[in-house]
């Protein structure tokens, strides 16, 4: 799954037969697509809707965005009006990725396919592809970042010698996330053996899913839950890392171990701009970046094909089953970024200009 691996681009050719194919057809001449974002508390949603409005609109799309701030209820209702107004086909990044079922069967029996956008969505026969990262391996670095940023793994991810032990906590992400299990399997299969080893100790005993969630991926929750770990850090102990599942989490935990004195290293995802700031000051160890404009023009290939009557491009047909069918899907690549490739990764490649991260 090489980043890069993707051999079109949108643009490269014009709108799936406009008109022809889909649901009611809007009117009935420029296909309606309708996008379906989870929140703008995080960046990330609010580039991902930028992105696949500029491409989608490039190639004489309409596009209607809405965002669900977080609410199940609130996207099920935005998805049901965009079906009324006759929506040509819908790309849907969840909330909840259980409760679309209804509303995704009535856009079916409206002929009007579905993208699941980033997020696989759950127990619904009712949708045709999914474009995501490796999501996996998102988590694999995440759990790689923290053993490097410890010292327990070279750069080239060889193991140092280097035994600890070392205190660690941990988060993870929503639990109505499907990603949210998967980048926790993926970090755990990397940190299992240091724990079982106790190279890695978790002081306050939160290792399962349950226990270290965060609800809507919220910093605040985060932050109130650093609030009851930190007592039992302090003099004489020190944490030494934190697994942090997105960026927004991993500055709630910066902010409340800087309230003790202490810096642990920290993971991360999606390369946000304060975040990428922290890496390049050395306060935050890492990220993970995804580029979501490659992610657009996945999503805006899918579209365009379903439209024209064609199949898709996709690169895996076996990883994601949503318990009611196995989904095609077309999976990026994603990349750790450190203090040490984050001009490499994030500014030649254009994502931020050098300015932006100062
Ligand atoms: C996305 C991550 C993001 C998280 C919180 C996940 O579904 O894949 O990129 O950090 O949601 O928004």
């Amino acid at each position: 799954l090489a980043a890069g691996a993707l051999s079109l681009t949108a643009g490269c050719s014009g709108p799936g037969s406009p008109g022809e194919s889909g649901g009611s057809g809007g009117s009935g001449e420029t296909p309606l697509v309708g996008v379906a974002m989870p929140t703008t508390t995080s960046d990330r949603w609010i580039d991902d809707a930028e992105n696949l409005r500029n491409q989608f609109e490039s190639l004489g799309f309409d596009v209607s965005v809405e965002f669900a701030e977080d609410d199940p209820a609130t996207q099920v209702e935005q998805l049901a009006a965009m079906v009324e107004a006759g929506a040509d086909a819908l790309v849907v990044g969840s909330v909840d990725g259980k409760a679309l079922t209804g509303v995704l069967a009535d856009a079916h029996a409206a002929g009007i396919p579905v993208v699941s956008y980033d997020r696989l969505i759950r127990d619904s026969k009712d949708i045709d592809y999914y474009a995501s990262f490796d999501n996996a391996r998102v988590g694999v670095l995440q759990g790689t970042a923290l053993l490097t940023g410890l010292g327990i793994l070279d750069a080239s991810g060889a193991p140092t010698g280097v035994t600890g032990p070392f205190n660690v906590e941990l988060f993870a992400g929503s639990p109505d996330d499907n990603n949210a299990t998967v980048f926790y399997d993926g970090a755990m299969s990397v940190l299992r053996p240091y724990l079982d080893a106790g190279v890695l100790v978790v002081p306050s005993g939160q290792t399962d899913f349950e226990s270290i969630a965060t609800q809507a991926w919220s910093a605040d929750e985060a932050a109130a839950r650093m609030a009851t770990l930190v007592p039992a850090y302090g003099e004489g102990r020190t944490l030494d890392g934190v697994l942090s599942p997105y960026d927004g989490i991993s500055r709630a935990v910066l902010t409340a171990a800087a309230s003790i004195g202490q810096q642990p290293v920290v993971t991360g995802q999606d390369a946000e701009i304060d975040s990428v700031k922290l890496i390049a000051q050395g306060t935050q160890y890492a990220t993970v970046y995804k580029d979501t404009r490659q992610l657009a023009e996945v999503t805006v290939q899918m579209v365009q094909a379903l439209l024209a009557g064609s199949e898709p491009e996709v690169n895996d047909t076996t990883s994601y089953d949503n318990g009611a069918k196995v989904v095609p899907s077309y999976l990026l690549a994603p990349q750790a970024v450190t203090q040490a490739n984050y001009t490499k990764v994030l500014v030649d490649s254009g994502y931020y200009t050098a300015e932006e991260i100062r």
